[in-house]
């Protein structure tokens, strides 16, 4: 049976392996990881996932309890709300939230995840393994082989307790399905994205608006940008893999250049690199897995996208990742038996995660199409009136995920209730402004409950 003396491994110096094993080495334990990449802070890796991601309560939440917040907030861009962009006309703003103090931030992924594996190792218990790929798992044994790829010589670690957090391929979680009774449902989106950069004005001057997430929605496909420290913009192109406008029907750059000043002209004047960069980059995929254990005995447990990869389109894969952290690490300060605590972790967080992984498909929806609806609009400007016009009764679904840590299933079930209200109350309106706040009081107090948060 494992004890505060045994040996704890974490698979994956990721943006949540390496928190954890933070989170881990503050509880008295001594953790070794195992990263499969070479150390990011020595060599320039390839761009990989996302160059920039957007962190919000969740998360923040998560690196305040290790003192880390602050710091990352120095270099973290508030983003207020969307800005649509058109194919012609106006730009439009939709506010996140009630205020400008609802916001959610745009942070650099690489600077974070050097900056957790260093404050992991300051800790002095933590030491971090490079070029360390972990080929097999026997999970129930807590023994893993590990492929040094260095030197190209394996070797095994026995008798450890075993934190897969290697991702949505995760090695872990495939070893860990390979049991009998245990089931995995991995659903791969057919869309793929590319980033683009729009690089920093004169001066290092933004080009676009600084403080918010632009969204340039075309119905099945969409364009978004999110601002970098540098005064520079990644956008991220969401296009489907194969049909009319897709991927495969962008092979020329001539048809590329066609294709974005038809769409995205505004955009393509600020991308200089298109060509180049699209023809080189490499096209992510984007997979939503649910499954099922995600432990084994008081040996093994998943974590982060390897138990639950997401779709990015409510920025909340990270936030999610880190929640977890926070939630293994309550659990094992009440309970220090890894079972017990594995087993508690797995029914508490497996909802949640099943919850936040639809309402992000949803919102691929909601971004790629609805942002550009008129009648959309006007619902999301009933929605702010009613977070002014009752605080504390009135919540939405945003609002809960995105600046709240109420789990995210009862965010999904109370912001269905909300969406109702605001449609009924949006119906015949023409302007939200008008909203009959009378009749919103009384549907508001039949339906919805409220609730405090704890802070
Ligand atoms: P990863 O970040 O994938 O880290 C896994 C680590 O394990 C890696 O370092 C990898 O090298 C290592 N590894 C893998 N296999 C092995 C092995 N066999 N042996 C040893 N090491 C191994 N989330 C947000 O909260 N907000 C956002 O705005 C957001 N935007 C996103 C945009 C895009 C385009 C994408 C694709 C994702 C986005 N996400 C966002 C999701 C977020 O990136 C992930 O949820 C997060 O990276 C998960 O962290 P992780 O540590 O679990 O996994």
């Amino acid at each position: 049976m494992p004890s505060n003396e045994s040996k704890l491994t974490v698979v994956g110096a990721g943006l949540v392996g390496s928190l954890l094993a933070l989170y881990l080495a503050r509880r008295g334990h001594t953790v070794e990881v195992l990263e499969r990449r070479a150390d990011m802070r020595r060599e320039t890796l390839d761009a990989g996932r996302s160059i920039n991601l957007a962190i919000s309560t969740r998360g923040l939440h998560a690196l305040r309890q290790v003192g880390l917040e602050e710091e990352a907030l120095k270099h973290a861009i508030p983003m207020r709300g969307r800005v649509i962009h058109p194919v012609k006309g106006e730009l439009a703003f939709q506010p996140y939230g009630k205020d400008d103090s609802q916001h959610i931030n745009s942070l650099s992924r690489g600077w974070l995840n050097k900056f957790l594996m260093t404050q992991a190792e300051a800790t002095g218990r933590v030491s971090i393994r490079f070029q360390q790929r972990v080929t097999r798992a026997d999970p129930a044994a807590g023994a893993l082989t590990v492929l040094d790829e260095a030197t190209g010589e394996t070797r095994e670690v026995r008798d450890a307790v075993v934190f897969g957090t290697d991702g949505s391929g995760s090695a872990v979680r495939q070893a860990l399905q390979s049991q009998a009774g245990s089931q995995s449902d991995s659903e791969t989106l057919g869309h793929g994205y590319k980033e683009l950069t729009i690089p920093p004005g004169e001066g290092g001057r933004f080009q676009m608006e600084k403080h918010a997430l632009h969204i340039w929605p075309r119905g099945t496909y969409m364009l978004i940008a999110l601002p970098n420290e540098d005064g520079s913009f990644t956008c991220t192109l969401f296009l489907p893999w194969e049909g009319p406008v897709s991927f495969a029907s962008l092979q020329t750059p001539a048809a590329l250049e066609a294709f974005f000043q038809e769409q995205f002209p505004d955009a393509k004047a600020l991308i200089p690199g298109l060509v180049e960069e699209f023809f080189s980059r490499p096209t992510g995929h984007m997979v939503t897995v649910k499954c099922a254990p995600w432990h084994a005995g008081e040996r093994t447990l998943l974590l982060g996208d390897a138990a639950h990869a997401i779709v990015p389109f409510y920025g909340q894969g990270m936030n999610c990742g880190f929640e977890d952290c926070v939630v293994l690490d309550a659990l094992l300060a009440k309970q220090p038996d890894f079972g017990q605590a594995f087993r508690e972790f797995e029914r508490l967080r497996k909802t949640n995660a099943d919850a936040i992984a639809d309402m992000a498909v949803e919102n691929f929806i909601e971004m790629r199409d609805s942002t550009a609806d008129p009648r959309f609009l006007l619902e999301k400007g009933v929605e702010k009136v009613l977070l002014n016009a009752f605080p504390g009764e009135f919540v939405s679904r945003y609002t809960l995920v995105s600046f709240s840590r109420v789990p995210y299933r009862l965010a999904y079930g109370v912001g269905a209730i909300a969406g109702g209200i605001v449609s009924e109350l949006a119906k015949d309106l023409k302007r939200p402004e008008d909203v009959d706040l009378d009749r919103a009081a009384k549907l508001i107090r039949g339906r919805l409950t409220p609730f405090m948060e704890e802070h």
